[in-house]
C-alpha cells in the first residue's frame, strides 16, 4: 500500500516546522477507520485498513511521509504564548484526491515533539475517539471540519489523573493553518515568513484572492467570509467548541481541534461545558464574538501586507473587522431562515429567529428537538412542542407569527434543515467508557447514528436522562 504524497508545505516553507519521528507503539490496534473518508481521497481502503494499526501507530510510516511538527503561536483565553506548536502532532504529508484537493494526513498523539515543552506528546484512547464521532458528526450534518481517517490503539499506557490506553488519531484536514500560525512570525517581526504564509494560504484555499488589487486583504476578506459562514453554522446546531484559542482557529474554514467540545441541549446562551473555561469566554453564545477577537488577532498579524503604509494598514484592517458582525448576522439568519422553514427571505426573519429563542431561553428547551419538532407544528399543532418547554406561553404567542412566514414544503425543509440525531454528551460518554474498557460496539453505533443525523433513531434522540448531571469536558486528555 503506497500513499502517493505531495509535501508542499514542507518543500515551500522551510523554517514553520521541525521534523521529528514519532514514537513506537509497543501493540498497535486498529480501533476505527474511515473507510468512506479513505475512499474520498482515492486510497484503497481495503489494503489500507489492513495496513492501518502499523502506520498510523508510527511504527511503519508510509514511503513519501515526512513527519514534522508545525510551528503556530496562539492566544489561549485572551493570553499570548508566542509558541506552542505541535506538540503532540506530527504532519505526516499532503495527497490530492481525484478532483485534485490538497489534504494534510496528521497523527495527533504520536509522541514527544521539539514543540512538547512539558507535555508527554501522548493521547488517550477515548479523548481520540471522542474527535472521531464529533468529526464524523459535523461532517454528516454539512459543516466543514477535519475528519479522523483512523484511530490506533498503541498498547503503551498515558499517565493522567489515571493510567489510560494510549491511541493515535490519523486525522485529514483540508489544511492545518491557523491564526496562531501567522501569529508565530508576526510576533518575531518575520514579515517575509508571514508574507510566505500568505501566499501559500491563498494559493491553497483562496486562489482568485491572487488576482485582487490587494491580494492580502483579499485573503482576509475571504476567511471572515468562511469563518463567519462556519461559526454561523456550528450555532445552528447548537455545537460549542470549547477552546476557540486562536492556534485553534483555522484559516481554511474548517472546525478543528477537537477537545473539550459538546452540543448543547436544553438552550441556554451561557452554556459552558469545558472544565477549564470558568469564565465562559468561550459560552454557546460568545462564539460570534470569539471569531471577531480572533480575527482581529489576525488582522495584527498581516497588517504589514496590508498596505506598506501602516496607517492606512490599520484604517483598511479596521473597515474589514468592522464589518464582521454583520456578516455574521447575516449568515446566521441564513441559517435560521432553512431551520425554520420560512419562505424567501423578509427584514423581520433575524427578528422571528432571535424572539424563538427568547421563547425557549430557561425553559429547558432541547436546542435540537425543538427545531426537528417544528416541522409537526406547521399545520398550527403545539402538541409535540409544548412538552419541550417548562412554561410555553412564549412559545404559543410565537407561533403564529411564523406560521405566517411558512414556505409551501415549510414541514419537509424543516427535516432537511435540522438534524434528529446529534452526537449528544451521555451517549457519547457511554460509547467511550465502553470503548475505554474494551467493548467498540456502542461506539461503532454512535458513529452509525450520527452519520445519518436526519434520521430518526430514537435511542439517539433523547435528552440525557434525569441523573446524568450537569455535563463537563476535559481537554489535553
Ligand atoms: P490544544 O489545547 O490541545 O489545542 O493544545 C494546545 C497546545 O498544547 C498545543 O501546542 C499542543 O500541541 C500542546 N499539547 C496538548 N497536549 C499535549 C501533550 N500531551 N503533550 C505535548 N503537547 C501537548
Ligand atoms: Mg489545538
Ligand atoms: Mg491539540
Amino acid at each position: 500500500m503506497t500513499i502517493a504524497f505531495d509535501n508542499s508545505w514542507v518543500r515551500d516553507l522551510p523554517g514553520t516546522y521541525l521534523s521529528a519521528s514519532p514514537a513506537p507503539a509497543p501493540a498497535p490496534r486498529l480501533l476505527a477507520f474511515n473507510s468512506r473518508l479513505a475512499e474520498g481521497l482515492g486510497l484503497d481502503a481495503a489494503a489500507l485498513r489492513e495496513e492501518a494499526a502499523e502506520m498510523f501507530s508510527g511504527n511503519r510510516l508510509p514511503e513519501g511521509a515526512e513527519p514534522v511538527a508545525q510551528a503556530y503561536a496562539g492566544h489561549q483565553f485572551g493570553g499570548f504564548s508566542p509558541q506552542l506548536g505541535d506538540g503532540r502532532a506530527l504532519l505526516l504529508g499532503e495527497v490530492l484526491d481525484p478532483a485534485g484537493r490538497r489534504w494534510d494526513i496528521q497523527l495527533k498523539g504520536s509522541g514527544r515533539t521539539p514543540f512538547s515543552r512539558r507535555g508527554d506528546g501522548k493521547a488517550a484512547v477515548g479523548p481520540m475517539l471522542r474527535e472521531y464521532v464529533m468529526g464524523e458528526a459535523m461532517a454528516a450534518l454539512g459543516i466543514p471540519t477535519t475528519r479522523a481517517l483512523a484511530v490506533v490503539a498503541t498498547g503503551a499506557p498515558v499517565l493522567r489523573e489515571v493510567e489510560l490506553p494510549g491511541a493515535v488519531l490519523a486525522r485529514v484536514a483540508a489544511s492545518h493553518i491557523r491564526v496562531g500560525t501567522f501569529q508565530f512570525f508576526a510576533a518575531r517581526g518575520d514579515q517575509a515568513q508571514v508574507r510566505r504564509l500568505a501566499d501559500y494560504t491563498i494559493a491553497r484555499h483562496y486562489p482568485d484572492a491572487a488576482g485582487a488589487d490587494n491580494p492580502y486583504l483579499a485573503l482576509f476578506d475571504q476567511v471572515i467570509g468562511a469563518q463567519a459562514r462556519l461559526i454561523a453554522q456550528w450555532m445552528g446546531v447548537g455545537f460549542i467548541h470549547g477552546v476557540m484559542n486562536t492556534d485553534n482557529m483555522a484559516l481554511s474554514g474548517e472546525t478543528i481541534d477537537y477537545g473539550p467540545c459538546a452540543f448543547m441541549e436544553g438552550y441556554a446562551p451561557g452554556t459552558v461545558f469545558s472544565s477549564i473555561d470558568h469564565g465562559g469566554r468561550y459560552a454557546y453564545a460568545n462564539q460570534p464574538l470569539i471569531l471577531g477577537w480572533n480575527l482581529a488577532r489576525l488582522a495584527e498579524a498581516l497588517l504589514p501586507l496590508f498596505d506598506a503604509d501602516q496607517d492606512r494598514a490599520v484604517d483598511r484592517a479596521n473597515v474589514a473587522l468592522e464589518g464582521i458582525a454583520g456578516r455574521y448576522r447575516a449568515e446566521w439568519v441564513a441559517v435560521m431562515r432553512a431551520k425554520l422553514g420560512l419562505a424567501g427571505a423578509e427584514a423581520g426573519d433575524g427578528a422571528l429567529a432571535d424572539d424563538l429563542l427568547a421563547a425557549m431561553e430557561g425553559q429547558g428547551a432541547d436546542w435540537t428537538l425543538t427545531f426537528r419538532r417544528l416541522a409537526g407544528a406547521v399545520g398550527g399543532d403545539a402538541g409535540g412542542l409544548a412538552p419541550l418547554f417548562a412554561d410555553a406561553g412564549g412559545l404559543r404567542a410565537w407561533l403564529p407569527r411564523w406560521q405566517a412566514r411558512l414556505a409551501p414544503d415549510a414541514a419537509a425543509r424543516i427535516r432537511a434543515a435540522n438534524p434528529a440525531v446529534i452526537a449528544r454528551n451521555h451517549k457519547v460518554e457511554e460509547a467511550l467508557a465502553a470503548a475505554t474498557a474494551g467493548d467498540l460496539a456502542p461506539f461503532e453505533a454512535l458513529v452509525a447514528a450520527v452519520s445519518e443525523p436526519f434520521v430518526e433513531r430514537e435511542a439517539y434522540m433523547l435528552p440525557a436522562p434525569q441523573g446524568f448531571g450537569r455535563h463537563v469536558t476535559y481537554c489535553g486528555t
